[in-house]
């Protein structure tokens, strides 16, 4: 299906359905490497808000959920490298078993921004979920990403949770910015 959002067409590049199956999935995954632990989720907002809602109901393991809110995206559609903390990580994470839920992963510079403030809470271990990941952007080495629901190409997204310009967050498919 392609849409508008203001100047710009998308085009679906993800269902909802596919995105469902593949959360199941990565909840199958963290309930077995969790076991006995009671692991804290810290969802990146504003992005991460639909994944974060949706992983967290495939874990049946004890939990604890806290956000941080960061914004590198100034409205573009490409990142502006600078991030800006817009409300900080609250809970006390030292000796926490912590998953950072991310929405996407594109150049990992706002990743490894938010990896080093989390690590210096002194945390029992630190791993990664993230919805999408751009490996063809990446300019940080994080190693292996833990959890990855897809991997994407270098191209702009839209919809569960991604905003264009603060709007198409509502969209319940992913969709990717046509060239054309
Ligand atoms: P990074 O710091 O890895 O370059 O970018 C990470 C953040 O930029 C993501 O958490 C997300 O908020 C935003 N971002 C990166 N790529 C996209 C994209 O394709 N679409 C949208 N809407 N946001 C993106
Ligand atoms: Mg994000």
């Amino acid at each position: 299906m392609n849409i508008t959002i203001k100047d710009k067409n998308f085009e679906t590049l993800i269902e909802y359905c596919m995105i469902e199956k593949r959360t199941r999935l990565l909840g199958i995954e963290i309930n077995v490497d969790y076991e006995n632990r009671t692991p804290v989720f810290l969802g990146v907002l504003n992005g991460s808000f639909m994944f974060m809602a949706d992983l967290l109901k495939e874990i049946n393991v004890n939990c604890e959920t806290t956000f941080v809110k960061l914004a590198s995206y100034h409205g573009d559609v490409k990142s502006s490298g600078s991030i800006t903390e817009e409300l900080s990580i609250s809970m006390n994470l030292k000796n926490r078993d912590v998953i950072i839920v991310e929405d996407i992963i594109d150049s990992g510079k706002t990743l490894d921004y938010l990896l080093k403030k989390v690590k210096a809470l002194e945390p029992a271990s630190v791993k990664i979920a993230s919805l999408l990941l751009k490996p063809d952007a990446l300019t940080v080495d994080f190693g292996e990403i833990d959890y990855v629901g897809f991997e994407i190409g270098n191209e702009f997204v839209v919809g569960y949770g991604l905003d264009y310009d603060g709007l198409g967050r509502n969209l319940k498919d992913i969709y990717r910015l046509c060239d054309r």
